[in-house]
């Protein structure tokens, strides 16, 4: 519904009920113009703060441009980076996007769009596939990464600050002091309020991957791939060079006779506790292995053979 009010006739702050993206979006939207309101969120989770914040301009199997996204990304763009600059973060993080096809029905029909008016702008290039069962690949540009929950966590220390942000639970049926502005997301939408809806739920697993340095988004066969690196690179590879030196390694040794994985700090040891290290070259030579081909085929037999121990 769409209602017009103009600031004079606001008898009230406007409350925005939910600090999921649009509901954080929008209050900053009022701090800007000066709009009095207030923003209200139970605190219980929502979309936003699990979301991947995944951007990809063209979408989906018809692999057409997203509605109106040379207009919105630029604009969208600009407003997260006026946000960083005022919150002191980054939560914009642009990247280029893999489209995989995994089906030549797929990528007849990607190829077949490339030249497109609409899609061209968006198409960097037609690369290799990665390993695997996929028929062919396209690398996208203007897509990114946005730090949803990052974002939303200083927007509200933000407005908190100010008195603008408050915990509760609103009930739609609960008297209002002036306007309010649902932002509920799903809660909102499954609640039926607003006519018929169609909300898809999906599942988002976070993995780290030790050494995989890819700086692209994946996406294909129904599924992707955003990676999220580290928040704070430079702190992680100097903590990094600070806990791999010899001297520190040596010092925890002493105090723990964990084994240093710098050699060199086994010369900073006194020789009796540097034998005692696992790491130390004698003791390596004899070190236990681990044969995994040999637990992959014995796993279900030694497991079996433990449980008649342990109940014998
Ligand atoms: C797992 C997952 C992954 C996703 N990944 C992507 C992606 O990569 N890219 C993409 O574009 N979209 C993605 N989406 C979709 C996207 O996250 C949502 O469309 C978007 O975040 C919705 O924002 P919203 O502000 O409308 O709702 P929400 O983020 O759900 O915010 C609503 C807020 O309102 C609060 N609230 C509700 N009712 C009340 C009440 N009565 N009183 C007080 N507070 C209330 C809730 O607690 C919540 O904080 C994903 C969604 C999910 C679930």
């Amino acid at each position: 519904m769409v209602r017009f009010v103009t600031l004079a006739a606001l008898s009230a702050p406007i409350q925005i009920i939910g600090q999921g993206l649009a509901g954080t979006c929008l209050a900053w939207t009022f701090f800007e113009r000066g709009v009095p309101f207030e923003l209200v969120d139970r605190e219980e989770g929502g979309s936003s703060r699990v979301a991947a914040g995944l951007v990809n301009p063209i979408t989906g199997a018809r692999f057409e441009p997203s509605w109106r996204i040379a207009g919105f990304l630029p604009g969208a763009v600009a407003f997260y980076q006026v946000l960083e600059a005022r919150l002191g973060g980054t939560f914009w993080h642009p990247m280029p996007v893999v489209r995989l096809a995994a089906q030549a029905k797929e990528w007849a029909k990607i190829t077949g769009k490339l030249g497109d008016e609409a899609a061209a702008p968006w198409v960097a290039s037609v690369i290799d596939p990665p390993p695997g069962e996929w028929t062919g690949a396209v690398e996208l540009r203007g897509g990114g990464r946005l730090a949803t929950r990052e974002l939303l966590d200083a927007s509200r220390e933000f407005f908190r600050g100010r008195g603008l942000y408050r915990r509760a639970v609103v009930d739609p049926t609960s008297p209002a002091a002036g306007e309010r502005v649902w932002c509920e997301g799903a809660a909102g939408l499954l609640a039926g309020r607003l006519g018929p809806h169609r909300c898809a739920k999906g599942e988002i697993l976070t993995l780290r991957a030790i050494g995989w340095s890819e700086p692209r988004i994946f996406i294909g066969g129904g599924g992707w791939m955003v990676p999220v690196g580290c928040p704070n690179p430079k702190g992680a590879m100097k903590f990094l060079d600070i806990v791999g030196r010899a001297e520190y390694q040596a010092v925890f040794a002493r105090l723990m006779y964990y084994a240093p994985q710098n050699p060199k700090a086994l010369d900073l040891l006194e020789p009796a506790i540097a034998k005692l290290m696992p790491t130390y070259p004698d003791n390596e030579k004899v070190a236990h292995m681990i044969n995994f081909d040999w637990w992959a085929d014995n796993l279900p037999m030694m497991q079996r053979r433990f449980q008649q121990w342990l109940q014998s």
